[in-house]
């Protein structure tokens, strides 16, 4: 590929071009597209990923890309793809076609926050494959009383199982970012076992992790009641245990009592 005809890569974070077409095959491998699968990629790029998502002959392939001038040079590559110029903040993950699944090395100033709403809006995703900051990684896939735990572990495993895959170094990409990045993917839970009410979860979570180092019969101290103390009880829980050491499925219920 002619580098000169490309538009240059942009310095402001996220903007990191894989240029190792092995790490791009093994990247879409893990997503195991089968041929009734709808795929959407986020964040095309130049089209690393894509040109390994065309060979892999989904049901139908789509992309939604922020930058101009990157959107219409896909266009010009690949016409037999449907091609969103847009920002992936204000797409409608519920529009989402029955069987779709979602790829893409997410721009890393965005990713927590889409992949927040992507897990919990996507209803109709069956899996999705994300290259994130290898810190970001570790907190998506996090186990409890880790330091890695925090609000994005407990809502993202709420909604979905997560698993950390494999590490991608710097000098699979142009320009060389400072950071490693990392593979995680994501299996949607089955909707029965998803929060019931997830504004009253994210705002607990919220609450919570804003105060990690603090008991919770602190945290809880204005809405403590008998029903609270029951439940402390029945899980076999101090009152005195602190956020981090609470399970996603606790939160879950302990945030219907709050
Ligand atoms: N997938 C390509 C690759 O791996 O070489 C490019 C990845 S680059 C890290 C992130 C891409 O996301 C860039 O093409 C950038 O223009 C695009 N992007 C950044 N913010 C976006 C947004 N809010 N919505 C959609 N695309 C965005």
């Amino acid at each position: 590929m002619n580098e000169n005809r490309l538009p240059r890569a942009k310095k402001s974070l996220g903007q990191n071009f894989l240029v190792d077409k092995n790490i791009c095959a093994k990247i879409v491998a893990q997503l195991q597209i089968n041929p009734d699968d709808h795929v959407l990629e986020i964040g095309p790029g130049r089209g690393a990923l894509t040109e390994f998502l065309v060979s892999a002959a989904p049901a139908s392939l789509t992309v939604l890309e922020k930058d101009n001038e990157l959107a219409e040079r896909l266009e010009g590559l690949y016409p037999e793809i449907g091609i969103l110029q847009m920002d992936a903040l204000a797409f409608d993950w519920q529009s989402l076609d029955p069987g779709t699944k979602i790829i893409g090395n997410l721009p890393y100033n965005i990713a927590s926050k889409l992949i927040w709403d992507i897990v919990s809006k996507a209803v109709n995703m069956t899996k999705a494959t994300f290259m994130v900051q290898h810190e970001v990684a570790l907190r998506l896939t996090a186990q409890p009383s880790n330091k890695e735990y925090g609000g994005l572990t407990v809502w993202v495993k709420n909604h979905t199982e997560t698993e950390y895959r494999f590490k991608v170094p710097p000098h699979v990409f142009r320009p060389q970012p400072k950071i490693d990045s990392a593979i995680v993917d994501f299996f949607p839970l089955p909707l029965d076992q998803r929060p019931e009410n997830p504004e009253q979860l994210s705002t607990f979570i919220k609450t919570c992790f804003q105060k990690r180092r603090k008991q919770l019969a602190n945290i809880l101290k204005k809405q403590w009641n008998e029903q609270i103390e029951a439940w402390f009880s029945e899980q076999g829980l101090s009152p005195q245990t602190r956020p981090e050491n609470l399970s996603p499925g606790q939160f879950k219920s302990l945030s219907a009592l709050v």
